[in-house]
């Protein structure tokens, strides 16, 4: 009795945890107290300013018609437009889309960009739709969302399961609706539409700044690193193709389905030349490890580039990477986040590292406003001096606060949207 009583108050205890809102409200209220702001300005922040919930009726290909639910959150923006994909996946809800138009926010606070963060999101299963039906639902949720968003007032871009080609019938929508070509409502857009070079690998190359830096924390060489990651979407692709060209030995790799694994280092070439486009690889082969296993491998750098709530308390004793660097949105809940720091692993967290996506499409915005188009190596050299500056920002404030990389980058991330709040007279 006493056992079941014990579990069931454990299990209470892992499910507040688990609620990527309140957890995300529970460090924006730390940080905003460090930085001593009043109540109000936390009144403001916890919740997005603007949220809208949109049913879309689509036509299937065997005649039928389902109804898609969709979300849209913009979650302040006193600063300028708000920023943020849109994601289809069936475990989309409303608080996790609000959580992640914060951390949009928060990034956007990080890497100093002029905006606001939003996210959207549509619950759906891609993997499961035809390409037409697919299009389908992408201009059907634009036309359900037009009046809210817009170049000057929230721009969309891709997330989990969504790319180029999505963003393509998203900005041809927007154009329609509107009468004008408008490249500027949307970013991450194939090349030939006003897509900006290196977007497609921005995020994977602002994490691989981030290890970079954090392995300098610890004296740690890259060469022969062993690195594990979780996930092999547009991140974690991107990012093992890094990893291997820079000679760390990328040991584990996973999808939706399973994980590889091979201590002398797998054939990252080869995997992500059989990847399908929703990142899934694994099926391909007999030997899989489980996903919770890849996790707590041992390793020197361990980086989860798939979804929410990964390492928890049940798992963040058994970590064993000397850095985890979270490519993905909310990877790690707040008590693995306590228990990593207190077992002296150095956390880089989702809103420093994976913003390397939100800074190039905001170059993709700002070339698509001036109609001038940059070279790659101009973009690489200013994501690579906006990143760096950031973790240096975020590193210092957790030195010279005492607290951790987590509580540091909210502080970092939150302070210019509270002042750009408080000096439009809003709190
Ligand atoms: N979905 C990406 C993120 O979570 C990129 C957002 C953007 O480019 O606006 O950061």
């Amino acid at each position: 009795m006493v056992q079941k009583s014990d579990t069931s108050s454990r299990d209470k205890q892992m499910k507040e945890n688990l609620d990527v809102l309140v957890s995300t409200q529970t460090v924006i209220k730390k940080a905003l107290d460090k930085l001593g702001y009043p109540e109000p300005v936390f009144e403001l922040l916890k919740e997005p300013m603007r949220m809208m919930h949109v049913r879309v009726p689509i036509r299937m290909d065997d005649g039928s018609v389902r109804v898609f639910t969709g979300y849209r959150a913009q979650h302040n923006d006193a600063v300028g437009p708000t920023k943020g994909g849109v994601r289809f996946h069936p475990g989309v809800t409303e608080s996790e889309v609000k959580a992640l138009s914060i951390w949009m926010s928060l990034k956007a606070g990080i890497v100093d960009l002029p905006y606001g963060g939003g996210k959207g999101g549509i619950v759906c299963d891609p993997r499961q739709m035809s390409f037409r039906e697919l299009e389908r639902l992408s201009r059907g949720y634009v036309r359900a969302i037009s009046q809210i968003v817009g170049p000057t007032k929230d721009i969309p871009a891709p997330d989990v399961f969504t790319n180029s080609q999505i963003m393509a019938w998203m900005m041809d929508e927007y154009s329609r609706i509107r009468e004008f070509d408008s490249p500027g409502f949307i970013t991450g857009k194939p090349l030939v539409l006003g897509g900006s070079r290196g977007r497609e690998t921005a995020t994977a190359k602002g994490v691989t700044i981030m290890i970079r830096e954090a392995a300098k924390t610890r004296d740690l060489s890259l060469e022969d690193a062993r690195v594990v990651i979780q996930g092999f979407g547009n991140a974690g692709s991107f990012l093992a193709k890094f990893m291997n060209d820079v000679g760390a030995k990328v040991i584990a790799i996973s999808d939706a389905y399973g994980a590889l694994y091979d201590e002398d280092g797998l054939d990252i070439d080869y995997l992500l030349d059989r990847r399908d486009s929703f990142g899934t690889v694994t099926n391909l082969f007999k030997e899989t490890i489980s996903n919770q296993d890849l996790l707590e491998l041992d390793c020197d750098i361990l980086v989860p580039a798939a979804v929410e709530n990964q390492i928890t308390a049940a798992n963040a004793h058994r970590i064993k990477a000397d850095i985890v660097v979270e490519a993905a949105n909310g990877p790690t809940t707040l008590d693995a986040t306590r228990i990593l720091s207190e077992r002296g692993i150095l956390l880089v967290p989702d809103v420093l590292a994976s913003a390397g996506g939100v800074t190039v499409s905001y170059f993709e915005w700002v070339q698509n406003n001036q109609g001038y188009y940059w070279s790659e190596e101009e973009v690489e050299q200013k994501l690579e001096e906006i990143m760096v500056k950031a973790f240096d920002n975020v590193y210092q404030t957790a030195r010279n606060r005492r607290v951790d990389m987590r509580l540091s980058a909210y502080m970092v991330g939150v302070r210019k949207m509270a002042e750009a709040s408080r000096f439009r007279g809003w709190v």
